[in-house]
């Protein structure tokens, strides 16, 4: 039988009901109380890193969750990972960099109603992770609602209903059917993983609105080593205030700048309009085609954890890691 670890961080799976709203409390152990079937799939061992709501999840604890595993990888055959929805994607993304071509499963999982609760998906969540992590499916994962979708691939996109993640611009790895997994796409790995173990948070997000200027820009640039734009439809910048010079002058004082659509699908495509293509041809700047911007944000952490030289650091964003950018890169 597999050997399995659970490593809780809390989310509404291991929430309980109080007087100022749901706050996680169960412990791993209380949440494989629930499910006394997992006996038949696994061999189960715990580790209670965490017990927080995800949306006081920080980079500092992506790091850690990324050291437990390297602690333990060599001991258990998968990895199931508890942990909140509302941030699930960033941290799939952030441990798809930090712990890259993983033979081993690493899944991630979460509920949209506590365990505890007469209808809720916990249980049927939590014991199709078991499954996936007892099978052949390497790299980082979120398995919700009998879907399998890739670490690097994966949005929030509902907060209420059970099917709360998609697959942006990528197939699903696989769905379970009556507890079957039925893999469509089987990631690459190595016959090891890579560990690593910094990040510079120093990343920041500006979704533009009509008529904003660039003075948003400049105070977020002033304050960070990079800047992801989240632009408009396949992507560009407004030719009024100042957005062009403010790109130029950040980028010359050494700054990365990362253009990407707030469009859910799709992807970017600078070249295509004029308010993108001099962007893209004159000053540069990186573009994000088809990844999703929490994918953007993890790697480019990861990025400027490794190195602070421009030109590798731009090398390193379009190098795909795990699938997170198909795009074809000239
Ligand atoms: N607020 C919760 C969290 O992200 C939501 C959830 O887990 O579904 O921790």
């Amino acid at each position: 039988m597999k050997k399995i670890l659970l490593i809780g961080t809390g989310g509404t799976i291991a929430s309980d009901v109080t007087s100022d709203g749901l706050v996680p409390e169960l412990t791993t152990e209380q949440l494989l109380a629930h499910i006394p079937a997992i006996s038949e799939i696994c061999e189960v061992d715990c580790v209670q890193l965490l017990n927080l709501d995800s949306t006081n999840m920080t980079p500092e604890h992506w790091l850690m969750m990324a050291r437990c595993l390297r602690q333990h990888y060599a001991r258990y055959d998968g990895f199931v990972i508890t942990h909140g929805t509302d941030t699930m994607a960033y941290t799939a993304a952030a441990l798809s960099y930090l712990v890259q071509s993983s033979p081993k499963p690493i899944i991630l999982t979460g509920a949209q109603k506590p365990i505890g609760f007469d209808s809720t998906d916990s249980k049927v969540n939590l014991i199709d992770a078991f499954r996936c992590a007892s099978e052949d499916l390497p790299g980082v994962s979120i398995v919700f609602n009998n879907k399998v979708i890739l670490g690097t691939r994966a949005r929030k996109t509902r907060s209420k209903s059970f099917q709360a993640f998609s697959s942006i611009n990528y197939p699903h790895l696989g769905v379970l059917r009556d507890g079957v997994l039925l893999r469509y796409i089987r990631q690459d790995c190595g016959a090891a993983p890579v560990f690593y173990d910094a990040l510079n948070t120093k990343v920041a997000l500006l979704k533009l609105t009509p008529g904003v200027d660039r003075a948003q820009a400049d105070f977020l640039l002033e304050r960070n080593d990079a800047l992801i734009i989240e632009s408009f439809g396949v992507g560009g910048l407004p030719e009024h205030g100042g957005f062009y010079d403010c790109v130029r002058e950040w980028m010359d004082a050494g700054k990365l700048i990362v253009l990407t659509t707030q469009v859910p699908s799709e992807g970017s495509d600078l070249g295509v309009y004029h308010v993108g293509y001099r962007l893209k041809r004159d000053l540069g700047v990186l573009e994000a085609y088809d990844m999703t911007t929490e994918a953007v944000v993890a790697k480019l952490m990861w990025i400027l954890g490794q190195t602070q030289d421009r030109a590798w650091a731009e090398r390193l964003f379009y190098t795909p890691i795990a699938k997170d950018i198909l795009w074809p890169v000239d």
